[in-house]
């Protein structure tokens, strides 16, 4: 058997191992990435990358080209409630196509001050632009058809035996992180266990689901109403979604069986008569893809760590996809880890910084499983009377019910920014607090603050010429002080002499205003990589040495 090194080994190239894979490269961090199937996947799968996610791949430069995928530019991302696709529309929740979003956002303020809004895509095209990326950077390889059996967490390096159809190998490296899904080699060898709360039945997102990728030409033709991007049923025979894939002829499906139909044997003649009763009519249509999946899951791992070895993404936290936060928890575990381990590689980072990853984003899992849980409940405890669809009196006010009920739901689970903007480190060991309280958290509102241990308060500037710019695109790659005091560089000595000895990048940037300085409620303020306020303060620290030490882990 030959042997490999290298950094970092990531097992598995869905959204977190390819990010992670990029978050390192970026950093020319020695990565290989070994998945187990020959390309990135060829299902829809998650549907929605949220305005944080955006706001990171901003961040790596290739935001926009995330938002030219999926549904045509002007296709609007309107979710909307039927209680068949043909028959009566009950409620919508208007959003704006991709081309509009990249406007309004910059005139968007409060629970929406942001750098990007949400993007409604498949992560079939995600992952085609991130595995782009990934190829992109000397420092990653990305090995298909490489299946990962067994892992050893030695005392100074890991080991991965990978196979092939060809041949078997072993690789070690500094560091093995287990990107690997659901059912995670990578944790079953940690003997790590899951907690929380496993097949929940509910009427509906509670029990199997059958998935379906099809393509029919006269599909919109059936649809009622205005084009959306997500539609969802509601009646008492079948209950499902179906997402708008392309905007032309492709959507995906997701029904839940009902007792007696059979997950593992579904014939295409069934699949055909389940789409025909969700869309109130017979339609035809091409069957690209079928699977089926569970919904019912709120678990999180008890650990997302073992010495030398991390897990990240859904095999560290599975959710039922209401709310649509699987993927984008999965990107966000990518983004904390990817800055921390390249850090401890090239030396600059302590032993501190590693341990955070699991105080930062195990209650951050905790968290976001709990919101799309709740969710569920909302989406699935509603309980359709057959009533509902006739024409009677009584099947009005049912359906004028049934339409207050989605208007509400709606908002609630698609208006997150509270979700997407408000999760906080606070009590990690490389967060500096200023005895500051945050605002409470919650789904729907985000309130920006510069409370360390959340994210950075966005603004858009005004330059000399008008030209609107994000606040996130002035700051550094890895650490920036943000100076909103006029900026006078000579105070600044102590603090980036600090930051110089110990190998920290750190970016200084003045912002002029008051706005600004309004927003941050200080007249410094420090941000890590992942655009995280790690310290704030009027005056610059006495001691530089000890916030440097703090920020690096040491
Ligand atoms: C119907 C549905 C809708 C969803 N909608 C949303 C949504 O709107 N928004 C959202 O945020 N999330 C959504 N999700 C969840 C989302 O799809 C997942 O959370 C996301 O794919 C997790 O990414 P990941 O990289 O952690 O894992 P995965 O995407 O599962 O990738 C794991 C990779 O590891 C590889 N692998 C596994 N074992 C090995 C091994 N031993 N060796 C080598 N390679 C291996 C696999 O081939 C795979 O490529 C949805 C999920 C479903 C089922």
């Amino acid at each position: 058997m030959t042997q490999l090194h290298t950094d970092v080994i990531i097992v598995g190239g869905g959204p977190a191992g390819l990010l992670l894979a990029i978050e390192l490269g970026r950093r020319q961090i020695r990565t290989i990435l070994f998945d187990q199937d020959c390309s990135t996947t060829i299902n829809p799968q998650a549907n929605a990358t949220q305005a944080r996610t955006m706001e990171h791949y901003r961040r790596l430069g290739f935001a926009n080209e995330v938002r030219t995928q999926g549904l045509p530019p002007n296709y609007p991302t309107d979710i909307a409630y039927f209680t068949t696709f043909s028959g009566y529309e009950l409620a919508r929740f208007q959003l704006p196509s991709a081309d509009e979003a990249k406007d309004l956002i910059k005139n968007m303020s409060g629970s929406w001050s942001a750098a990007e809004l949400p993007h409604r895509v498949s992560q079939m095209y995600v992952e085609q632009v991130l595995h782009r990326q990934a190829t992109r950077l000397k420092s990653v390889a990305l090995r298909y058809q490489h299946e990962v059996t067994k892992v050893i967490d030695n005392i100074d390096h890991v080991e991965a035996t990978v196979v092939t159809d060809k041949f078997t190998f072993v690789v070690s490296a500094q560091y093995l992180i287990g990107c690997d899904g659901p059912r995670s080699t990578v944790r079953k060898h940690l003997g790590i266990t899951m907690e929380g709360e496993t097949n929940k039945k509910r009427d509906f997102v509670g029990g199997y689901m059958h998935a379906v990728y099809l393509k029919g030409k006269h599909l919109y033709d059936a649809i009622n109403g205005d084009p959306a991007w997500m539609h969802v049923n509601v009646n008492h025979r079948r209950r499902c979604f179906l997402a708008a894939i392309d905007g032309k002829s492709e959507f995906v499906f997701h029904t839940q069986l009902k007792s007696g139909e059979d997950k593992d044997n579904i014939s295409e003649i069934q699949t055909r008569n389940m789409f025909a009763e969700c869309m109130g009519k017979s339609v035809d249509f091409d069957i690209i893809n079928r699977s089926s999946w569970t919904a019912g899951f709120t678990l999180v791992a008890e650990k997302l760590s073992v010495d030398r070895i991390f897990l990240a993404g859904d095999a560290a936290h599975l959710f039922t996809p209401t709310g649509g936060l699987g993927y984008n928890t999965a990107i966000e575990d990518a983004v904390n880890l990817g800055w921390k381990l390249a850090a401890v590689i090239k030396k600059w980072g302590g032993s501190r910084l590693l341990d955070s990853y699991q105080m930062e984003r195990h209650p951050s899992a905790v968290r976001n499983t709990n919101y799309a849980r709740g969710f569920a409940e909302s989406l699935g405890s509603f309980k359709p009377k057959p009533e509902l669809e006739a024409h009677t009196s009584e099947g009005s006010k049912l359906r004028a019910e049934a339409s207050d009920y989605f208007n509400r739901h709606g908002r609630e689970e698609f208006n997150i920014p509270g979700i997407t903007f408000g999760n906080r480190y606070d009590g990690s060991p490389i967060i500096v607090s200023d005895g500051s309280e945050p605002p409470p958290d919650r789904a729907n509102m985000y309130q920006p603050t510069a409370c360390p241990g959340g994210r950075a308060p966005h603004l858009w500037l005004q330059n000399t010429t008008g030209k609107t710019t994000s606040l996130y695109d002035q700051f550094g790659f890895e650490f920036t002080l943000l100076c909103f005091d006029g900026g006078d560089k000579n105070i600044m000595g102590p603090l980036t002499s600090a930051a110089k000895s110990a190998e920290l990048l750190l970016s200084v940037v003045n912002i002029a205003g008051e706005e600004a300085r309004e927003l941050y409620q200080s007249n410094f303020a420090l941000i890590r990589p992942d655009q995280i306020v790690a310290w704030r303060g009027d005056q610059l620290p006495e001691e530089p040495e000890k916030i440097i030490r703090t920020l690096t882990g040491k």
